[in-house]
């Protein structure tokens, strides 16, 4: 698109209206009676409406022109006046790519302009052809918002994607950049000197650790940011929230403790085996099963982070504090998570007859030395018991089910007597022969539990006789101990675990 098509695209009311001129337009300095001011005190003046000093220093900064710059009340506001500027309500449409930043749809409502969106690919990046079938089909929509890094996926979007988009789209590119400091990819506003439908939304809130001072930037070509002062409101940001930004402009960025801070985060919840979604921001997603529940769990202990959980299933979002606030975090969770002990049936709970490998009738019956003391010991120091155990062909004529289930309950009654309570028992009853997903070392038995379970899987182990235990550890992910069949090494095993 040229730049004439781009100005082509500003709502007609906007273009006919006469801007309001108003009273600091220009004149700043002298006997200043117009503008119905107090002339006492220390905030008593309007600010700067064209913020021209800040604009220099972001000019500066970001080594464009400063007529290619404007301020705004956080990039929030950019946000509003760019669907202002170009979409007709109750005509024109946005595209969002999902999940991402609420605020555009909520502009976007307020605004009366109808929200499209096609969803991110599994990897969270743009799907192309999605995007171009989509504004091929929609003439209605105006303006696309990219969010690169991406809120709340935490990663960036491929830049050459964004690029074929300006070059096809015959509407406004939104490249909503909150983030991009964080990140190692170079900003998009680079681009802008091609492209004449892009434009890049910036921000002081993150990198620069001003949140509260509420400046955003727009970095546009200077003819449409031109366009923009004529609906911006002119006062939109204090005078003294112009002069702190301009002086932290002089310094330096804060993001040399944080990227450190997330990379320390990351490394510890992931030793715990959480899964850590790529990040390029100040926050990332963590997956972790009952999302929700670990939400309030956090709450109770005073830590708020952000369920995204109705956007991306099982995660929550986590921005990088300071050291104390992450190793706070990490901490918590681990009190939080389930320790889980899983613990194999024959040959460690019972005594395995090394003849046929069953037990199948109350003779054959007999608790191993220490079980009930080493259980009751794991569960003491907070850990869950999950039994695993495989039982070649239960519910064959050879083994069938009661044979079976007559020693097991009196294994699970003489437990309880002695205070240990399995949370769960797993049993495969195929053979090896079988092919089944269930049978150690596969992990299929437990698979549904660890799915739900939000687990720890530094401090969760198993205990078994074979071969085949130690493999399910491995495959779980979690320490595996391996014990002389019939022994008492369940106890001697939690006694140096639990020492
Ligand atoms: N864009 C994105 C992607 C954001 O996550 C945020 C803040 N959460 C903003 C814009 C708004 O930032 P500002 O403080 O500049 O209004």
């Amino acid at each position: 698109m040229n730049l004439q098509d781009v100005e082509n695209l500003i709502r007609p009311n906007i273009v006919k209206m006469k801007p309001y001129v108003c009273a600091r337009h220009n004149t700043s300095t002298g006997v200043l009676l117009n503008a119905n001011e107090n002339p006492y005190g220390k905030y008593n003046r309007y600010p700067d409406p064209m913020a021209g000093d800040l604009k220099n220093a972001l000019s500066k900064f970001l080594n464009v022109a400063p007529e290619m710059t404007m301020a705004t009340n956080g990039s929030d506001e950019a946000i509003d006046l760019i669907m202002r500027m170009f979409g007709q309500p109750g005509k024109d449409s946005i595209l969002i790519l999902e999940p991402t930043f609420g605020m555009y749809q909520l502009y976007a409502e307020i605004n009366d302009l109808a929200v499209e969106s096609v969803m991110l690919d599994e990897n969270f990046q743009i799907d192309l052809s999605a995007v171009l079938k989509k504004i091929e089909e929609q003439p209605e929509i105006k303006i696309i918002f990219f969010c690169s890094p991406n809120n709340p996926t935490g990663n960036c979007m491929r830049s050459e994607d964004i690029l074929t988009i300006c070059e096809k789209f015959s509407g406004v590119v939104v490249v909503d950049e909150a983030y991009v400091e964080f990140s190692d990819q170079e900003s998009l506003v680079g681009g802008i000197d091609q492209y004449s439908n892009l434009i890049v939304l910036r921000t002081l809130s993150k990198a620069w650790a001003a949140a509260s001072l509420r400046i955003g930037y727009m970095v546009a070509q200077k003819e449409i940011i031109t366009n923009f002062y004529r609906i911006k409101p002119p006062y939109d940001i204090g005078g003294e929230n112009q002069r702190i930004a301009i002086e932290l402009l002089r310094g330096e960025m804060k993001t040399k403790e944080i990227l450190e801070n997330k990379k320390k985060l990351k490394d510890d919840l992931e030793s715990m085996g959480l899964k850590i979604y790529p990040s390029d921001s100040n926050f990332f997603l963590m997956q972790i099963p009952q999302a929700q529940k670990i939400y309030t769990r956090l709450v109770e202990k005073g830590i708020i982070v952000r369920d995204r959980s109705d956007q991306i299933k099982d995660c929550l979002r986590i921005t990088i504090g300071d050291k104390a606030e992450c190793e706070l975090l990490t901490s918590s969770l681990k009190e939080i998570l389930k320790k889980v002990a899983f613990i194999d049936r024959d040959g460690v709970i019972l005594f395995e007859p090394q003849d046929d490998f069953q037990v199948d009738s109350l003779e054959k019956y007999k608790m191993l030395p220490g079980v009930v003391e080493g259980l009751k010991k794991l569960q003491n120091a907070g850990y869950s018991l999950v039994m695993v155990s495989n039982q070649n062909g239960i519910g064959t004529p050879s083994f069938p089910e009661e044979n079976f289930l007559i020693p097991h309950n009196k294994m699970i009654a003489d437990l309880a007597s002695g205070g240990v309570a399995f949370e769960e028992i797993f049993v495969c009853p195929h053979f090896a022969t079988d092919g089944c997903e269930c049978r150690k070392p596969k992990t299929g038995l437990i698979k549904k539990y660890l799915e739900k379970n939000p687990i720890d899987y530094s401090a969760s182990f198993v205990i078994g006789d074979r071969m085949t235990d130690v493999e399910l550890a491995e495959n779980i992910g979690v320490k595996g101990y391996k014990i002389d069949t019939n022994s008492d090494g369940l106890l001697q095993t939690i006694n140096k675990l639990l020492p």
